[in-house]
């Protein structure tokens, strides 16, 4: 029994090992990626759900690690903050969306994401006021979208930040509405521009009632606090009809748009068209 027990823990130290090992040669691909322009931007329309027309795009970070492909940021935003590398992406990420933005033919909106480790930092002021001259998008152009769970940390600090931000005449959306632990109490603490309804909502809008009934209830405590709702993850026509009836503000999915790069000539005229 004891040769087996040590056995075991031999085992699990290798596996330790290689853990660590893993986390370590990808905490060094992300910073060569940060050098070496490894990253880039896709993009995801969101849409007025009464008239179809398009409100702005998402920014959504896409890394392809060489030796690995495409690695969905779910896996590698999580290592990125925990060894401080967000930072330097983060604001990569700012730049190249307001650049792109700033030369788009049409002046629609662009919603960023920002970490929670972001917005534990004062100098994110600081780096969106530097981005907007540099770029010179207008600030009414640009959403951040934070987290609930990202405002948890140290809230003080997140919300007189948030709120600097949002004097320069950029807008708040609240990601993620309804994962969280605090949902209602963080729409209290401070005057969000927008709430996006988490996806895990729509996947069941059509054949469970209950998830039918909290996004009505959601929608009406939008529309009683001024606070346009944007509906997440929308895959389906049916999913769409639901929201149109319920008279949610804007709809972003697969079935408006799947990330990828903007195609202009698709939005022009088509007598238009090159
Ligand atoms: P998120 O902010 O909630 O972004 C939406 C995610 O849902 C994206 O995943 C998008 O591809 C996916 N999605 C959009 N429509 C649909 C749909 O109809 N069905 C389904 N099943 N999925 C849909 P993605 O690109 O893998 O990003 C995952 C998360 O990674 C994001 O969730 C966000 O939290 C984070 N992320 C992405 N880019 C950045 C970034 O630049 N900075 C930071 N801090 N986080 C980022
Ligand atoms: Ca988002
Ligand atoms: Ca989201
Ligand atoms: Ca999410």
């Amino acid at each position: 029994a004891k040769i087996e027990f040590d056995r075991r823990i031999c085992y699990y130290e290798h596996d330790m090992d290689e853990q660590a090992r893993q986390r370590r040669d990808m905490v060094r691909d992300l910073w060569t990626a940060l050098e070496q322009n490894g990253f880039y931007l896709a993009y995801q329309v969101q849409k007025s759900v009464a008239t179809g027309d398009i409100t702005g795009y998402e920014v959504l970070l896409r890394w392809n690690r060489p030796g690995h492909g495409e690695v969905p940021p779910s896996e590698f935003i999580p290592v990125a903050e925990e060894c401080g590398a967000i930072n330097a992406i983060g604001i990569w990420v700012l730049k190249m969306a307001c650049l792109e933005a700033a030369s788009w033919p049409e002046p629609y909106k662009i919603a960023v994401n920002v970490s929670g480790i972001q917005l534990s930092q004062v100098e994110l002021v600081e780096t969106v006021r530097n981005v907007l001259f540099m770029s010179g998008l207008a600030p009414a152009r640009l959403e951040l979208e934070v987290t609930e769970t990202s405002i948890i940390g140290d809230k003080q600090r997140a919300l007189h930040i948030l709120r600097q931000i949002k004097a320069m005449g950029v807008s708040i959306a609240i990601d993620d509405f309804c994962t969280g632990y605090s949902s209602l109490d963080t729409l209290r603490s401070f005057p969000f521009d927008k709430i996006k309804l988490d996806r895990s909502f729509m996947s069941e809008v059509e054949s469970n009632e209950q998830s039918k009934a909290i996004v009505r209830a959601i929608l009406a405590l939008g529309r009683s606090l001024s606070v346009p709702v944007l509906a997440e993850g929308v895959e389906t026509r049916e999913q769409l009809d639901v929201l149109r009836k319920e008279g949610c503000t804007e709809a972003q999915g697969f079935l408006l748009g799947r990330p990828g790069s903007i195609d202009w000539a698709d939005r022009l005229e088509p007598g238009l068209r090159a």
